[in-house]
C-alpha cells in the first residue's frame, strides 16, 4: 500500500527499529493502517466517495476458495448512526466488520463507501474515512511520539498531547520523565493493556475518521480500567458512525439499527423495539438473556 511505501521511504529508522515487530505484526500493522490483504482490483486514484454512507451489497466472501462466510449480505449504514451486529459465535460479525472496513474485499457484490467502491479506491483513502477498532494492542518498538505519528504524520505535539488528553491519557504521559521520547513496546517502557488501548484510541483521534467499525472483543482488562477505557472510548465514538460488533446483547439493544446475522447471512435488521415485535430471532436472543 501507499502508506507502507512512504513509511518505508520517510522514517527509514524507525521502520528498521520495527523491523523485528514488523514481521510479526504484519496482519495487525495491515489491519492498523487499512492496507487490504487481499486486493484483486487495483486502486484507482480517481475513485472517491461522494457522501460518508457505507453499503454493502450482495456480499459474498470466504476466507478459503470454495468455503463462503458470507452469502448475499446487504446492509446500508446511513451517516450518523450506531448500527449493531448480533449473532452466534461465529456468523460472521466480524468477517463482516472487516469488509466494511475495507481490509478484505468482497469475492463478488460491493462495498461503498458515498457509492465509490472501496476495493478500488487507494488504501490511504479508505483509511482517512473508516477504521477498524479492535482490542489488538498496537504499540510498536519507538518512542510514543513514533507510536501516535503513525496515525498522522503531520501532527505537531500539540496535536498529540490533545489527542492523548481527548482518551484521558495525558496524566500518565505527562508525568513520564521522557514525555514522548519514551521509548515504548519490546524493550522500553512495558505499557499496561489499558495504556497501550489508549494510544490505539489517541491515533483515531488523530487520524479523525468519519466512521468506526468497533469490534468489541470481551476485554481482557480489569473492571476498573475497563469502566475507565469504556468512558474514553465514547468520547472517540461521540459525533461518528459507528458498527459496533456486539458479542454482548446489552451494548446492542440502544443501537439505530440492529443487524442480525446466522450462518454468514443478514436474517433480520432493525430497531430493537421492531425486532422484539416481529418475534423472530432477535426476539428469542433477548427473552433468553432476561430470563
Ligand atoms: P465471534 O462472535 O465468535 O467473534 P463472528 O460472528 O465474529 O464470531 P467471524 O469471526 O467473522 O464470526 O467468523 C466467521 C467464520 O469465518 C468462522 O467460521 C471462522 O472460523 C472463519 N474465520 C474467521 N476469521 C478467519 C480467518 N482469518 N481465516 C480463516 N477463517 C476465518
Amino acid at each position: 500500500g501507499a502508506l507502507l511505501a512512504q513509511m518505508l521511504v520517510d522514517p527509514l529508522g524507525l521502520i528498521l527499529r520495527w523491523y523485528d515487530e514488523l514481521q510479526i505484526a504484519q496482519v495487525s500493522l495491515a489491519r492498523l493502517v487499512g492496507i487490504r490483504e487481499i486486493e484483486p482490483e487495483p486502486a484507482d486514484e480517481r475513485v472517491r466517495p461522494e457522501g460518508r454512507d457505507v453499503r454493502a451489497a450482495d456480499v459474498r466472501f470466504g476466507y478459503l476458495a470454495g468455503a463462503d462466510v458470507l452469502h448475499d449480505v446487504c446492509l446500508d449504514v446511513r451517516p450518523g448512526t450506531r448500527v449493531a451486529l448480533v449473532g452466534p459465535s461465529g456468523a460472521g460479525k466480524s468477517t463482516l466488520g472487516r469488509l466494511l472496513a475495507g481490509i478484505y474485499a468482497p469475492r463478488t457484490g460491493t462495498v461503498t463507501l458515498g457509492g465509490a467502491e472501496l476495493a478500488r479506491m487507494p488504501a490511504e483513502r479508505v483509511r482517512r474515512h473508516v477504521a477498524l477498532v479492535n482490542q489488538e494492542h498496537h504499540v510498536f518498538v519507538g518512542s510514543l511520539r513514533d507510536n501516535l505519528l503513525l496515525a498522522r504524520t503531520d501532527a505537531d505535539d500539540g496535536d498529540l498531547w490533545s489527542a492523548l488528553a481527548a482518551v484521558d491519557a495525558d496524566g500518565w504521559a505527562r508525568a513520564l520523565e521522557k514525555g514522548l521520547e519514551t521509548e515504548v513496546g519490546s524493550g522500553g517502557l512495558a505499557l499496561t493493556p489499558a495504556q497501550a488501548q489508549q494510544i490505539a484510541l489517541a491515533r483515531l483521534v488523530l487520524a479523525d475518521p468519519h466512521t468506526l467499525i468497533l469490534d468489541e472483543a470481551t476485554s481482557l482488562l480489569d473492571p476498573r480500567a475497563a469502566r475507565h477505557l469504556e468512558r474514553s472510548l465514547a468520547k472517540v465514538l461521540e459525533g461518528r458512525t459507528v458498527v459496533a460488533i456486539a458479542h454482548r446483547l446489552h451494548t446492542a439493544h440502544d443501537a439505530d439499527v440492529i443487524v442480525v446475522t446466522e450462518n454468514g447471512r443478514v436474517s433480520e435488521q432493525g430497531s430493537h423495539d421492531e425486532l422484539v415485535a416481529a418475534g423472530g430471532a432477535y426476539a428469542a436472543l433477548w427473552r433468553s438473556w432476561h430470563r
